[in-house]
C-alpha cells in the first residue's frame, strides 16, 4: 500500500512519522521527568511536616494528652494531600487519627509515610501519614494536555514544512519522470531534464541527459545503420533477381526470363498488330575452341559474341543466352516479318568478323534457325522447338546460315533424335559405309587418287549423307572415333586395291576434334602399322577450322602427321577465310579449292580471277591444287588452262560405293590409254 504512494506523500509521510516518534519520545521524557520532580518535591513536603510533627507529638503520647496529639495532627489540614494521619503507641495501638474527610481508613491508593515518634533516644510510637496522589495525577494530566497540545501544533507545523521541504526531493524526480514520459511517447531523444540540485538527485538528471545524448546518438547510428542495411538489402534481392533471371557469364538474358516476359510479347504483339521472331544462334566451332583452347578462352568467346549480338539488335529486342553456345534473339515489333532475315544476316556478318582474345585471332561462325510468332507458334516452346530445326536446317545447308522454319523440317527433326541416339551403334554395327570419288590430274585426266566420304546405310532411311550426321558426332565427341574408322577403312581399302594391281591413294576427312591433342598421332600409326599400308598412300584432309583455334597445337599435330609420311590437305580453302597465312606457313601438300568457289569461276568474273590469284600463289608456294565440286568439262578445262593441278567433281564421278568405283576406275582407265593412243 505504502509502497503505491506517490513520493511525494511518502516524503511527508515519513517525515510526519520520524517528528511524531521523535515528539513522541521528547514529550515522554518530559512528562515523565516532571511527574518524577513533583513527586519528589510532595514527598520533601510531606517528610519536612512530619518532622517537624515527629519533635513535638512524642510528648503526647508520654503525657497520653491525645487531644493534643488531634490538635497537632489537624495541623496536616492545611496540605491537601496528606488525606488521613494517625499515631500508635509502642504497642501500635491508635492513640491520636486525623482524617482531612470523613473516611477513617485511608484509601488504597494512598501512598504510607512513617516516621518514629522519639522522646530522647527512647521509642514511644509512631507516625503514619497517607498521602493522596491527586495534585500530582491532576498537574500531571495538565502536562500531558500541554504534551498533546505542543504535539499537535509541531504537527501542523511539521506537515506543513514537509509538505514544502519534499519539494526539494520530489520535484527534480517528479521532473525526470515526467521528461522519461515524454521520451517514450515521442521517441524525441534531444528532451533535457533541467538540472534543479546539485546534489546526488542533480548527479542524477546529469546522468539521465547524458544517457539520453548516448542513447540519441546511438539511435541515429543505429537509423543510419537500418537504413544502409535496407539498401544492402534492397540491392542484394535485387542481384539475387537479376541472378534468376540473368545468364551468369554473359549477363544477357535467361530462359527464365524468356518465360517471364513471353506473355506481355505475345500481348504486346497483338496489341499494335505485329509478329516478333525467334532466333536461335548456335556457334559452328565453338565445342572446338572449348575443346582445344579451354574454357577459359570459350568463356571470353562467349562473352564477346554476346557483346556483338548486342550491337546487332534493336534496345527493346531481347538476347538470352540458353546456355553452352546458343543464344536466343526476340526480335519484337516487325511490320515485316522478313526483315528476320536481314537482323539474323547482319548477326551472322558481324559475328564473322575476327575476334581478338587473350593474344589470339580467333574465328566463330554461327548458325540461325527462326521462327516466326503466330505463324509457326504461338507458345514459346513450340516457338523454341522449330527454331530449333530451322537451326539444324542451317547448320546441314554448310553452317555460317540461317534458316527460317517451315513445316518440311519436322521430319529431319526426327532423324535428328535418330542420329544422336543410333550413331554410335551403327559404327558398331558397321553402318557407315565410304563412298569413293576419284581425283584426276587436271591435264591428263589420269586418276590419281580419291577421297573417301562417309555414308550412314541407315536400316529405314536408307542412306543418308555425312552433313546430316556429323554434325551430331562432332557435338556428342563420337568424331574422332568416326574418322578413325574412316582412316581404317580406307587403309583396308587401300589393301585391297593394291592387291589387285590397282593401288591408288585415298584422302581421308579429318574433323578439328582430332587435332585437341597427339594422341589421333598413335591412332594414325597404330591403323597403318595393323594394315601395313604405305603412309604416303593417305591424304588428311583438314579444314580451316582446324586451325583457326589452335594454330601450334594444329601445327604441331600436323608437323607430327606429317613425319609419318601422311600427306595433308587443307580443304574447303576459300570457303571462310581462305587466309593465306595458312599457306605460308604450314607446309600442306596440297589444298582444295572449296566448291562453292569452283561453282562460280565462270559466272563471276571476280570468283574467276580470285581462283587465278590463288592458283598462282599456291604455285610459288609449292603447294599443289586440288579443285573440287567441279561439274561441267568447261570448269575442268578454266582450272586446268589457269594452273590447277587435280580435279574432283561430278562431272568425272559422283561419290560411289567401293564396286562401282573400280569398275568406273577400270573403264577410265581403258578410255584414258584408248584416248592415249589415239593422240
Ligand atoms: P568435303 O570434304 O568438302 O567433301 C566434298 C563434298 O562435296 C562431298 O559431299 C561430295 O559429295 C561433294 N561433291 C563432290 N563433287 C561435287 C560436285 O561436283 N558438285 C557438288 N555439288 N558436290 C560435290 P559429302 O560426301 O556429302 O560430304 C560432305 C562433307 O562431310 C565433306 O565435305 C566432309 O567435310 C564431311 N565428311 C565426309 N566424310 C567424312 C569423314 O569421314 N570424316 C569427317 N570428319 N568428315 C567427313
Ligand atoms: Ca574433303
Ligand atoms: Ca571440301
Amino acid at each position: 500500500m505504502f509502497h503505491r504512494w506517490k513520493i511525494k506523500y511518502k516524503l511527508i509521510a515519513t517525515m510526519m512519522l520520524v517528528t511524531a516518534l521523535g515528539m513522541f519520545l521528547v514529550s515522554s521524557a518530559f512528562y515523565f521527568t516532571s511527574y518524577g520532580a513533583l513527586e519528589k518535591r510532595l514527598h520533601n513536603r510531606i517528610n519536612t511536616q512530619m518532622d517537624i510533627l515527629a519533635q513535638n507529638i512524642g510528648a503526647t503520647l508520654l503525657f497520653l494528652d491525645e487531644s493534643s496529639a488531634e490538635e497537632m495532627l489537624s495541623s496536616f489540614a492545611v496540605d491537601p494531600a496528606i488525606v488521613v494521619a494517625k499515631v500508635n503507641d509502642d504497642n501500635d495501638a491508635p492513640f491520636a487519627f486525623y482524617s482531612s474527610g470523613p473516611e477513617t481508613a485511608p484509601p488504597a491508593s494512598a501512598t504510607e509515610f512513617v516516621r518514629d515518634l522519639k522522646v530522647g533516644e527512647e521509642v514511644v510510637g509512631g507516625l503514619k501519614v497517607y498521602v493522596s496522589h491527586r495534585e500530582i495525577v491532576e498537574q500531571g494530566n495538565q502536562l500531558f494536555l500541554q504534551s498533546v497540545v505542543i504535539f499537535i501544533i509541531s504537527s501542523v507545523v511539521v506537515f506543513f514544512a514537509a509538505l514544502r521541504m519534499q519539494n526539494v526531493f520530489s520535484r527534480p524526480i517528479l521532473e525526470l519522470d515526467k521528461l522519461s514520459q515524454e521520451v517514450t511517447e515521442t521517441n524525441n531523444y534531444t528532451l533535457r531534464a533541467k538540472v534543479l540540485a546539485d546534489d546526488e538527485i542533480g548527479n542524477l538528471t546529469s546522468h539521465f541527459n547524458m544517457m539520453m545524448a548516448q542513447i540519441g546518438e546511438r539511435d541515429k547510428m543505429l537509423e543510419s545503420q537500418v537504413r544502409a542495411r535496407t539498401i544492402e538489402l534492397e540491392s542484394l534481392a535485387e542481384q539475387f533477381r537479376h541472378r534468376a533471371f540473368h545468364d551468369e557469364l554473359t549477363g544477357l538474358a535467361n530462359r527464365a526470363l524468356l518465360t517471364e516476359q513471353f506473355d506481355s510479347l505475345v500481348k504486346s504483339a497483338r496489341r499494335k498488330g505485329k509478329s516478333f521472331a525467334i532466333l536461335l544462334l548456335d556457334l559452328d566451332n565453338f565445342k572446338t575452341i572449348n575443346d582445344t583452347l579451354g574454357h577459359n578462352v570459350g568463356d571470353e568467346l562467349l562473352m564477346a559474341v554476346s557483346k556483338r549480338l548486342v550491337q546487332s539488335v534493336r534496345g527493346d529486342d531481347i538476347i538470352a543466352r540458353l546456355g553452352g553456345d546458343e543464344f536466343m534473339v526476340v526480335l519484337n515489333n516487325l511490320t515485316n516479318p522478313e526483315d528476320a532475315e536481314l537482323v539474323a544476316q547482319k548477326i551472322l556478318d558481324n559475328l564473322r568478323r575476327d575476334f581478338f582474345l587473350s593474344n589470339r585471332t580467333l574465328h566463330v561462325t554461327g548458325s540461325i534457325g527462326i521462327s516466326l510468332y503466330p505463324v509457326h507458334g504461338e507458345d514459346l516452346v513450340s516457338l523454341s522447338s522449330n527454331a530449333d530445326m530451322a537451326m539444324y536446317q542451317a547448320k546441314q545447308m554448310g553452317r555460317n546460315m540461317h534458316a527460317i522454319f517451315h513445316q518440311g523440317l519436322g521430319l529431319d527433326s526426327e532423324f535428328r533424335m535418330l542420329a544422336q541416339t543410333g550413331l554410335r551403334k551403327a559404327l558398331s554395327k558397321g553402318e557407315l559405309v565410304l563412298f569413293y570419288q576419284p581425283k584426276l590430274d587436271a591435264h591428263s585426266h589420269e586418276v590419281v587418287g580419291c577421297e573417301a566420304l562417309i555414308r550412314w546405310q541407315h536400316p529405314q532411311r536408307g542412306l543418308v549423307f555425312p552433313d546430316e550426321f556429323i554434325p551430331y558426332a562432332e557435338e556428342n565427341g563420337l568424331i574422332t572415333e568416326l574418322d578413325t574408322y574412316a582412316l581404317r577403312q580406307a587403309c583396308q581399302q587401300i589393301k585391297w586395291w593394291e592387291e589387285s594391281g590397282n593401288a591408288l591413294p585415298v584422302a581421308v576427312n579429318f574433323s578439328p576434334h582430332n587435332f585437341a591433342d597427339m594422341q589421333v598421332i598413335d591412332r594414325i600409326k597404330n591403323i597403318l602399322d595393323e594394315t601395313g599400308v604405305e603412309p604416303s598412300f593417305i591424304e588428311i584432309e583438314v579444314t580451316e577450322a582446324t586451325l583457326i583455334n589452335n594454330a601450334k597445337q594444329a601445327t604441331d599435330v600436323l608437323n607430327a602427321i606429317r613425319e609419318l609420311g601422311v600427306k595433308t590437305y587443307l580443304d574447303d580453302f576459300g570457303m571462310r577465310y581462305a587466309s593465306l597465312e595458312y599457306l605460308k606457313n604450314l607446309h600442306f601438300d596440297a589444298i582444295k579449292l572449296d566448291r562453292s568457289f569452283v561453282s562460280g569461276i565462270l559466272s563471276d568474273e571476280k570468283s574467276g580471277r580470285l581462283i587465278q590469284g590463288i592458283i598462282a600463289l599456291a604455285q610459288q608456294l609449292k603447294v599443289g591444287i586440288v579443285a573440287e565440286g567441279v561439274e561441267t568439262m568447261e570448269q575442268a578445262s578454266f582450272l586446268a588452262d589457269n594452273g590447277c593441278d587435280y580435279l574432283q567433281g561430278y562431272c568425272f564421278l559422283k561419290p560411289v560405293p567401293e564396286t562401282e568405283f573400280m569398275s568406273w576406275y577400270s573403264s577410265h582407265k581403258t578410255e584414258a590409254k584408248v584416248l592415249m593412243s589415239s593422240r
